[in-house]
């Protein structure tokens, strides 16, 4: 083993890797097709082209090659952050009195504060490069509007992002930040669109959600020429590019001279958990090894532990294509919790396949228990998480305490998927005790499943 009290592990530039990886080459039972709505045909790549970049829908579709190499031109952009530090969490392991070894992977280190960026340079670097000159996109707590508007910045494109309305109002920083890189930013449901129109003349004091801000975005992207449409999460291309965390991890762990017991992500559409988990999860599929992967979602959000895995849209008006997943159904509206990024109704195709072969967990954490892990964790490791954040903290809490119990050295890794420097109002109003729990009954799952 190397020092056995080294707190941070880094890599060189040369060390931060030259290829994604592509779990869906490794799968044995492959995701489902994405379907054309009309006609029930699984889509080809072509069919994406509309809405997104050329290389970005072969991506989306490639169940053949493991390994796509990262263009020169995003690595450039991954030295001013990469590698993120890999650390040891002594401090938060002595808070718990728990024999458990605790790692987390700090992508809170970024230039906006979360991994979003990881697929945000690579989504506008294939857009400049295919000729595109406007992209659009939705974003819920900002941290994704954040990362594209930097990316796109980066690479001389137009940025315009719907951002959902109830984050634009609870997150004003996050818009400062976009507006600070240039982007034009709308609070959705908006009256600038179709969808927009439809969903406030239904519900006039709609509070968004990243379904109807996807529906806005998807139909900016039709309607407007040369702009191409940009998701930062669920798609699988999304997740392919935040593997560059799970890499680097595995690097890591070798210098720190352990293999996780136990991979923990929090859980929206499942970017930053599959970004971690399936680097790892590979050694699991080809060579046997026994890691555990857990998701960890919220209460008032749960589609991996309550929802139903079905064909779903990924958005509230129905525009995007069918996809296989596990899903609270497109209308689902979720409560208002302060971690913005993960009220989403479904979950990723390949993650959605992973779960229901059991190649994976899931858990659902409430609000309060989320808070708590952030409160903890920031007083003994000197980093406020997000809140996303501190859902996966929550189930890395609760696997540590069982091996206290147990007496277990379980070596644990988590993801520190963003820092909540900019979501201090939650915190606030965590600390003046006006936070709540949110919790469905089954009955309201259902209700909400049967109104596909
Ligand atoms: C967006 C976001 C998430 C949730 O999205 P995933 O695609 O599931 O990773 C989690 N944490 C942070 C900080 C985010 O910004």
């Amino acid at each position: 083993m190397a020092n056995n009290k080294q707190k941070r592990f880094l890599l060189t530039e040369d060390e931060i890797p030259t290829h994604w990886y592509n779990i869906q080459a490794d799968m044995v039972n492959k995701p489902m097709p994405p379907l054309n709505p009309a006609t029930k045909e699984p889509l080809k790549p072509e069919d994406l082209y509309p809405i997104f970049s050329e290389e970005l829908s072969r991506q989306e579709l490639n169940m053949t090659d493991a390994w796509i190499e990262i263009p020169e031109e995003v690595r450039e952009y991954y030295k001013y952050y990469r590698s993120t530090p890999l650390v040891r969490a002594y401090g938060l392991e002595k808070a718990l009195g728990t024999p458990a070894h605790i790692y987390f992977k700090n992508e809170s280190v970024s230039p906006i504060g979360s991994h979003k960026i990881n697929s945000a340079l690579a989504q506008a670097y294939y857009c400049k490069k295919e000729g595109v000159t406007n992209i659009t996109t939705e974003t819920g707590a900002g941290q994704w509007g954040a990362a594209l508007s930097y990316a796109a910045k980066v690479f001389g494109l137009e940025a315009a992002v719907y951002q959902v309305k109830i984050s634009y109002e609870q997150k004003p920083y996050r818009r400062s930040i976009m507006q600070t890189f240039g982007a034009q930013v709308t609070p959705s449901p908006s009256m600038s669109t179709r969808a927009g129109k439809d969903i406030l003349t239904k519900t006039p004091n709609h509070q968004g959600s990243l379904g109807t801000a996807i529906s806005e975005a998807i139909e900016l992207a039709r309607t407007t020429p040369n702009c191409k449409y940009t998701l930062g999460s669920v798609l699988s291309h999304v997740t392919l590019h935040q593997t560059v965390i799970g890499l680097e991890a595995e690097k890591q762990m070798a210098m720190a001279g352990e293999y996780p017991d136990i991979v923990i992500g929090c859980f929206g559409g499942g970017s930053n958990f599959g970004g971690i988990a399936f680097p790892f999860m590979r050694h699991n599929i080809l060579e046997g090894k026994k890691t555990r992967f857990i998701a960890a979602e919220p209460a008032s959000c749960p589609k991996l532990t309550k929802g139903k895995f079905m064909y779903d849209f990924g958005d509230e008006a129905g525009y995007t294509p069918l996809l296989p997943m596990f899903s609270l159904g497109h209308k689902f509206a979720p409560a208002n919790i302060h971690a913005g990024g993960l009220r989403y109704h479904g979950a990723g195709v390949i993650v959605s396949q992973l779960l229901k072969d059991n190649l994976m967990e899931a858990v659902d954490i409430k609000q309060l228990d989320t808070f708590k892990a952030g409160c903890l964790f920031a007083q003994s490791e000197g980093i406020i998480p997000a809140p996303e954040s501190c859902h996966a903290i929550a189930a890395t809490i609760n696997e540590a305490l069982k091996c206290k119990e147990s007496g277990e050295e379980k070596v644990i890794l988590f993801n520190l998927s963003g820092h909540g420097l900019i979501d201090m109002a939650s915190y606030d109003q965590y600390l003046a005790g006006n936070l709540v729990n949110y919790e469905l009954s089954d009955e309201e799952i259902t209700q909400s499943i049967e109104k596909n």
